[in-house]
Formats: structure tokens, sequence, C-alpha cells
């Protein structure tokens, strides 16, 4: 029984005015692609030692170059390579006791393909480490405090100081990435901030009550939360720009809900299989949930919701 609960503060959720804060699917990433192949464009998994050893290098160039006071220290934790300026055996640990164990876990519940390219995952000690270092290294000032997924810098770049929630959070993302290409936002970080405070049932990664439940309950008892549709409906720019404050909120414990009635992973797979024609995945929930009126869905939801409790 591993006895892991990754305490979350928060997660990328503060995205909404931050323009550098990368969203997880930005639409610079896909046309990136070179003309000419490159050792980190070869297919999924398929990254050798040697491509390993080759990006360790050039991340150390990097630091040498734009951070040269500063020391870190290096676990290759496949598919990426942990940074961090802890001690040596903390940052080997935090490696093997979240990284290695939230993406074995999300690979066997989700995720056939690793990220497309090498990441890396900076673990900066403190607040002051991760903001010199985001500038230094990223020139990025970024909004969250706590950290944050750069598919621009193949980088999740954490403040570790605030847990290892958002951590696990930001590790979901270039995995749908990997995964789920037209993954609409609101199920991306339902999943992100779903497992933003997890633990292992039985061998397999669950999401567990957090600090989102509050604001959820507050929305609900002023009739203030939108309905499936709406939510599921919105775009990129509407989840994180127009956030009534309850789009994570909201995503994440539709997704716990599913959870725990043993219908997410058969949603996710539905969703994946059928986004073409469903894009937003609001047939395939119903479908899943074997629900018609939605509305009626919703006030059950609620109900269930209110039920919740977070932290005592
Ligand atoms: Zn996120």
């Amino acid at each position: 029984m591993f006895a892991a609960l990754l305490l979350a503060t928060a997660s990328c959720g503060n995205s909404d005015n931050n323009a550098k804060t990368p969203k997880p699917k930005p639409p610079a990433t896909k046309p990136a692609a070179p003309a000419q192949p490159t050792p980190m464009m070869k297919g999924s998994g398929s990254f050798t030692d040697a491509d390993y050893k080759r990006r360790t290098a050039e991340l150390r160039k990097l630091i040498a170059a734009k951070a040269p006071g500063s020391t870190f220290n290096f676990v290759v934790q496949k598919p990426f390579i942990v940074i961090g300026d802890e001690a040596p055996a903390r940052v080997e640990q935090r490696a093997i006791s979240t990284v290695k164990w939230a993406v074995d876990r999300l690979k066997s519940a989700y995720f056939a393909k690793d990220p497309k390219h090498i990441l890396s995952v900076w673990l900066f000690k403190d607040k002051a480490s991760y903001r010199k270092h985001t500038k230094a290294l990223f020139d990025d000032d970024p909004g969250t405090p706590y950290g944050y997924y750069s598919s621009a810098e193949r980088a999740l770049i954490m403040n570790i100081a605030t847990g290892g929630g958002t951590l696990v959070h930001e590790i979901v993302h270039p995995f749908i990435e990997a995964n789920f290409e037209d993954c609409p936002s609101w199920f991306n970080e339902g999943l992100g901030s779903l497992y933003e405070q997890s633990s292992s049932r039985a061998g397999k990664i669950v999401g567990l009550t957090n600090w989102r439940l509050a604001g959820l309950q507050r929305a609900i008892r002023k009739n203030e939360v939108p309905s499936f549709k709406t939510l599921t409906s919105t775009t990129s720019r509407q989840f994180y720009n127009q956030d009534p404050g309850t789009n994570y909120s909201q995503s994440r414990y539709l997704l716990y809900y599913l959870q725990e009635k043993g219908l997410l992973r058969s949603y996710y797979k539905q969703f994946v299989a059928n986004v073409k024609t469903d894009p937003t995945g609001y047939a395939t929930l119903q479908k899943v949930l074997g629900r018609k009126d939605m509305a009626a869905f919703k006030l059950d939801w609620q109900r269930y919701v209110l039920k919740l409790r977070f932290g005592g």
C-alpha cells in the first residue's frame, strides 16, 4: 500500500490572466514540427539512453549559460528528466515517490503513449528559486505561484515547496497532449485537477476531495453553477478567461463523480474514440451516465457534491 497522499494546494488553475502560462494544448506546439526529424521528434516512448544523455547535456548547458551560480541535481525518471535544487536524495525521492508514482498509475489507467518529447521537470526548492529561475532560464514571469506546464519549453516547472499535488496535475497535461489530441480544456483541466490530490486504491490512482470543494459547494448553494452543456462546450479561451469561478471545480467534481461511480475510465476511452463526432464529450457523458435529462442529472450531482467533505 503506497502511502502517498499527494498534498495539493493549487494548480495551474490561476492561469487566467497570464499569457505566458502555457495552456494544455496551445496551438503553438502544433505547427512546430520541423521538416527534418530530430531525436526529440521520434515516436513516443522510443527515446534511447543516448537521447536522455543528449537532452541532459543541453539542459546543463542552459543552466551554465543562464543561471551559472545555481546548482541542480538531475534524475532521469523516464519519460522525464527531473531537475531540482534541493539535496540530491530529496530530488531522487520526489522523482520516485511523486513522478514515477503518478506516471505509472496514469499510464496504466489512461495513457498508452509517452509525451512526444523528453520533458524536463524542474523542481525549484522555494518561491525565491522558482521566481529567479523561471525568469533566468525561461524568461518567464508566471502568474501562478505553484507551477505550470510549458509545452514550448518542454518543461513542467514547479515551486515544489507548495507540494507535490500541482506536479501530478501538470503531469497529466503532456500525457493528454500525446494521447488525446482534441481534448477540450474542461476535460484536460478536470483530469489534471482530479489528481492534484490523489492516492492509491487497490493499486490504482484515485482523486480525493480537495480544497476546490468549498467554492463549488458555495456556488451550488447560490445556484450559480452552469449546466454541463455549457461547461463542456466552452472553448479554451472561455474556459480559462471567462471562468465564472467554477470551471475547474465543476470539471473536477464531475470527473470525481464518474470515478466514484466506476465510470471515469470508460468515459475517457469512449470520449477519445468518439471525439470527432462528439468533440465536447457531452453526448458521450449522457451515454455513459445513461441519462437523457441532464438538468435532472445536474440536480442529483449537486446533491452528491453537497454531501462531500474535505478536511474533516
Ligand atoms: Zn492544468
